[in-house]
């Protein structure tokens, strides 16, 4: 299968291992691009020509086909059947080829379009980030590891200040803009292990693992200052735009996952009376504990 503009074997049976290794150098590739671009339902190849080619050649073989691949709304793959013995090739097996071909493709294009439906499903449709049914599902998780090991983690709620002004004067479409590039700098700025996810309309939250309060003050901060920092540019003009945020830490601050968004917004919202732009932590503790 063709990735990322190489092919990728994806599955081998039958071969030597010289035989392997020489395809995975990508000995074959060319055999494999003129299959595609040939666009001939099935390939079998002369004598003469499985003689040219040495790794073929070595390999003792006398019977190479194949049959191109449809992965997608493209032809991205081939299907390779090699023989060390004579095979007497008539109508029975190329019709048995060129069905075991199909159903691969077939089965291909379903596992693609179940990757993609998985994908969506956890993705918000503007920004690209989580959306908020994953983050409720990598919360509890998260809930649930940080008892078991006794560790914590630190989550941090960001909301746009003034957002509504700007849809006001800009309209909706480039208010939308805005999140999008927001979001942009909230993928950047957060690590691998990090969940980065939309929350609300205008309001994104990110969970920290293994994080405690003092790291994710200064993780937000610095992420408060890229946002301050970004020039959005709407129609002729420069937009500055700037957030509040909040945080707070588990088991810290709640014994639950809804004690704990409480605690979060509670911050946030504190941070907005004192006048937005800054990140607050929420500072009581849960009294019941864990
Ligand atoms: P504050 O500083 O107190 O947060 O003020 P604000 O105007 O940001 O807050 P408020 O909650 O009053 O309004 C949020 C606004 O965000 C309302 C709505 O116009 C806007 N908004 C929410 N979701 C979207 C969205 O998906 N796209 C766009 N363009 N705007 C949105
Ligand atoms: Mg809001
Ligand atoms: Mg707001």
């Amino acid at each position: 299968i063709k990735e990322g503009g190489k092919f990728v074997i994806k599955g081998i049976s039958g071969a030597s291992l010289g035989l392997k290794q020489e395809l995975a150098k990508g000995k074959l590739d060319f055999v494999y691009e003129n299959v595609i671009e040939s666009a001939d339902p099935l390939y079998v190849m002369e004598a003469d020509e499985i003689k040219s080619i040495e790794p073929l050649e070595k390999e003792g073989i006398v019977f190479f086909a194949c049959i191109p691949l449809r992965i997608g709304p493209e032809t991205k793959g081939v299907l390779m059947l090699a023989s060390r013995i004579e095979l007497r090739f008539d109508f029975d097996v190329a019709a048995l080829f060129t069905l075991i071909g199909n159903n691969i493709s077939l089965i291909s294009e379903k596992v693609r379009l179940f990757q993609e439906a998985q994908r969506l499903a956890i993705t918000d449709g503007l920004t690209g980030l989580y959306n908020v049914r994953y983050f409720y599902d990598m919360l509890n998780k998260e809930i649930a590891r940080t008892k078991r090991y006794r560790t914590l983690f630190s989550l941090i709620l960001f909301d746009i200040d003034n957002f509504k002004a700007l849809n006001d004067t800009y309209g909706h479409q480039a208010g939308d803009e805005v999140l999008r590039s927001l979001a942009s700098i909230l993928k950047e700025a957060s690590r691998e292990t990090d969940v980065a996810a939309r929350y609300g309309g205008e309001e994104f939250i990110i969970m920290l693992t293994n994080t405690p309060k003092h790291e994710a003050l200064h993780l937000a901060n610095r992420i408060r200052e890229k946002i301050e920092e970004y020039n959005y540019h709407i129609e002729e003009d420069t937009v500055k735009i700037t957030v509040s945020g909040g945080i707070a830490t588990f088991p810290e601050n709640a014994k639950d996952s809804k004690s704990l968004l409480y605690a979060a917004d509670m911050a946030m919202y504190e941070a907005k009376a004192m006048g937005k732009k800054q990140v607050f932590c929420y500072r009581r503790t849960d009294e019941a504990g864990i």
